[in-house]
């Protein structure tokens, strides 16, 4: 078994020398075979320098530069996707994250787990962060219903199949255990360490509220309606339309058989807007339908994930 080491890397100048070489003991201690994959986020403060010295006095550590800051869930992407161990475990570059804790995220996918999330049960952060992570994390919790404690962690291990297919946009790294329940993976998550930052500075402050508010709506709906939009936009259309309908024909009536005025009548904008809404959402699950049929028929994607299909080999 393969182990690769994927590590996003922005403005980490003081820190990538001390955490390759922790990384590097950890792995050669428990004689693993193992690559380790930096992915340099567009630093501009010389950490690249570092790493590149680094790389070339070792064939196991392998470097990713893009080409200017896309952002940690690119960054890990990029690493994912050029990982080829069987195993890939993911780590923040800023040594808050422990590298002695990746014997026991693999030890649980031995055990059979395709996804071991870190857990930072003393989280050493800034107070209001560790606050706000706690309600975010119950919130994505009771929506998402993937229970685990801490989806922010970076640490984690993966099966590669399901690192390579997660289909990460934006900021959806904070997501992957969710992502990963839609591609049909068990998870798992146990209890690291985490330590202060102590070199160089966070890239993220609390304007990340909102981002993570939305992306968990987003999450909501791929995990339910990514392969039937129609439920979801259909539903909703189809009773605005119904109680639009209602109202204005109600309205109609009195009007044709008992002559009364209805132009002045609030109720009669409401009804109007009820049936245009309708219209309009009913529309956008129509379009959503062909949208769902592109995505997976013009890249060949399964709306199912397959683990295992025995007695098939002819067809494999
Ligand atoms: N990172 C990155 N690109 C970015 C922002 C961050 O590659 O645009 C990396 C960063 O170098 C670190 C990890 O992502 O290795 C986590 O970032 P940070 O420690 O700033 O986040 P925090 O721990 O404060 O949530
Ligand atoms: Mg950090």
């Amino acid at each position: 078994m393969k182990i690769s080491v994927v590590v996003p890397i922005y403005n980490e100048k003081d820190n990538v020398e001390i955490l390759y070489k922790k990384i590097k003991d950890v792995m050669d201690k428990n004689g693993y075979d193992y690559e380790i994959i930096f992915i340099d986020d567009g630093s501009s403060d010389g950490t690249f320098e570092i790493m590149k010295k680094l790389a070339d006095s070792d064939k196991r550590f392998k470097l990713i530069k893009f080409r200017r800051n896309f952002g940690q869930t690119p960054a890990m992407a990029a690493g994912f996707d050029y990982a080829d161990g069987d195993i890939i475990v993911s780590m923040d570059g800023d040594l808050q994250n422990d590298p002695e804790d990746i014997p026991k995220l693999l030890e649980k996918i031995d055990e059979g787990y395709d996804v071991v999330s870190g857990w930072r049960k003393n989280r050493q952060d800034e107070k209001k962060r560790v606050v706000f992570s706690k309600v975010a994390n119950w919130l994505i919790g009771k929506i998402t219903k993937v229970t685990i404690h801490d989806y922010g962690c970076s640490l984690k291990a993966y099966r590669s199949d399901v690192a390579k297919n997660l289909h990460m946009y934006g900021e959806l790294h904070r997501f992957i255990p969710v992502l990963a329940n839609i591609y049909g993976a068990s998870i798992t998550e146990i209890p690291v360490q985490h330590h202060p930052r102590q070199f160089g500075e966070s890239k993220y402050n609390l304007s990340r509220t909102f981002r993570v508010i939305v992306d968990l709506v987003l999450m909501y709906f791929m995990q339910k309606f990514m392969t039937r939009p129609i439920h979801f936009f259909g539903i909703i259309g189809f009773i605005l339309f119904v109680l639009g309908f209602a109202i204005d024909g109600y309205l109609a009536f009195e009007k044709l058989f008992f002559g009364m005025s209805v132009g002045n009548r609030p109720l009669l904008l409401m009804g109007i807007l009820l049936i245009l809404s309708g219209i309009n959402i009913g529309g956008i699950g129509i379009i959503s339908e062909f949208l769902t049929r592109i995505y997976f028929e013009s890249q060949d994607k399964k709306i199912y994930n397959i683990k295992q299909a025995i007695n098939f080999d002819d067809k494999t």
